[in-house]
């Protein structure tokens, strides 16, 4: 049984109908999908929740399908781990990572879009899918869609990073390389998905896509044990995620699974070679300048002309957050402090978040005695191709024991 009311245009607040539509014909705004709550909150509570398997179907009743999930059944349900190591580093009270580099089934919370994008798609009776990807939606799209049994067409920026083309075209998808941006790719997809009729998890379908985002949310103030926290930092690409932890927040509220009250303060991240999100809330705004030619090796972050740009914007400024960028040299640096202090390999963009979040604590924006939650989006081995240079190569000796007291006698010299 479905809890959905149907769309509602963002902007003039105009119904539609359940449809593989995602713009508003009267005046362009974007769809997003509306709930009962009241019913909701009459048939959810904590109890039942904890009764339930821990992915994010466990949050059913706030996600928009009309049947049980038919993709992506295992998706979600990742580690929320406290970090004390870099807590210590960082000089902060309370830090958690939400460990979504872990996400089954290709290592990224896109996993959790993608589920609800295809599983809706089926109910639609689309059985044809594609996506325009800055990576790891292309992996996930092409995963879920062989094991669901359907045929996916994926369009990159051609110049994505090897391991992630691979990555995808290994579970049989048809990966299409498109000389441009990926705001080219993007607006390619829009034309296919009109002319094709197929679902396209981030355009014709990004109503339904969008709420997956939610339940990294969802599970956030469940792993706390109800609680909410005071900061909550995530990396922006369309600004999507960003603008979906508030609406959880917001509806957890509504029915009656979290109390009245304020938080989380919302704060953004991006790479400095493409911020365009992060550069208008820097500069007091909301409207952002699209950036032309995404530079830097933030890649799964770099959509120069986020869709959710402004709203993302919005729902930070609202909520009394900020947002940082973070140059490759930021990057690199914080991925390897997570990796060594947590033992999390992180992709770009979770050194986006993470550097923001120092940069962010810098300049007080976020209180070093605040409980305070990083997302980690990403997975660092499906791509290593940012640390090559800055990782180096392990030490090559003989295979004897004498070579290796050598090398240890330096080793404990240098430390001493
Ligand atoms: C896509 C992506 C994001 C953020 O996406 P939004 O479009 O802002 O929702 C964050 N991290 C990773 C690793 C991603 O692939
Ligand atoms: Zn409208």
């Amino acid at each position: 049984m479905s809890f959905v009311r149907g769309l509602q245009c963002r902007e003039c607040a105009r119904t539609y109908p359940v449809a593989a539509v995602h713009v508003c014909e009267f005046c362009f705004g974007p769809l997003e999908v509306a709930y009962d709550y009241d019913a909701i909150s009459r048939a959810l509570s904590r109890d039942k929740l904890a009764a339930r398997a821990p992915n994010m179907w466990r949050y059913a009743e706030l996600l928009p399908l009309d049947q049980p999930p038919t993709v992506g059944v295992q998706v979600g349900g990742t580690p929320l781990q406290r970090a004390k190591n870099l807590e210590k580093r960082l000089g902060v009270r309370e830090l958690w990572i939400k460990n979504d580099a872990v996400c089954h089934p290709t290592l990224s919370f896109k996993d959790r879009v993608v589920s609800v994008a295809l599983s809706k798609a089926r109910e639609l009776g689309m059985e044809a899918v594609g996506c325009a990807s800055t990576g790891n939606l292309a992996n996930s799209v092409a995963a879920n869609a062989a094991a669901a049994g359907m045929s996916a067409y994926v369009f990159v920026p051609q110049d994505l990073e090897r391991s992630k083309i691979l990555g995808t075209m290994v579970y049989g998808a048809r990966v299409v390389g498109i000389a441009g941006t990926y705001d080219d790719v993007n607006r390619l997809c829009s034309e296919v998905a009109g002319k094709y009729g197929w679902a396209f998890v981030n355009v014709n379908v990004r109503p339904f896509y969008a709420e997956g985002s939610k339940s990294l949310a969802f599970e956030v103030a469940d792993q706390l044990g109800w609680r909410v926290p005071d900061h909550i930092v995530a990396p922006m690409a369309s600004g999507s995620l960003v603008t979906k932890i508030e609406k959880a927040f917001r509806e957890l509220r509504k029915v009656g699974l979290l109390p009245e009250g304020p938080g989380p303060v919302l704060h953004g991240g991006q790479g400095a070679g493409c911020s365009p999100i992060s550069d208008a809330i820097r500069a007091g705004g909301e409207s952002y300048k699209p950036v032309k030619t995404p530079t830097g090796i933030a890649k799964s972050l770099a959509i120069g002309n986020p869709a959710d740009g402004f709203y993302a914007a919005r729902a930070i400024r609202d909520s009394g957050g900020h947002a940082a960028s973070a140059t490759d040299e930021e990057i690199v640096a914080a991925m390897r402090l997570l990796a060594e202090t947590e033992g999390i390999f992180t992709e770009t963009a979770g050194g986006v978040t993470l550097a923001a979040t120092q940069k962010l604590l810098d300049e007080g924006r976020i209180r070093k005695d605040a409980c305070i939650v990083v997302c980690v989006t990403g997975n660092g081995l499906k791509t290593t191709d940012p640390l090559e240079s800055a990782i180096g190569a392990p030490s090559v000796i003989p295979a004897s024991l004498k070579a290796f007291d050598e090398l240890y006698r330096q080793d404990t010299s240098r430390a001493a």
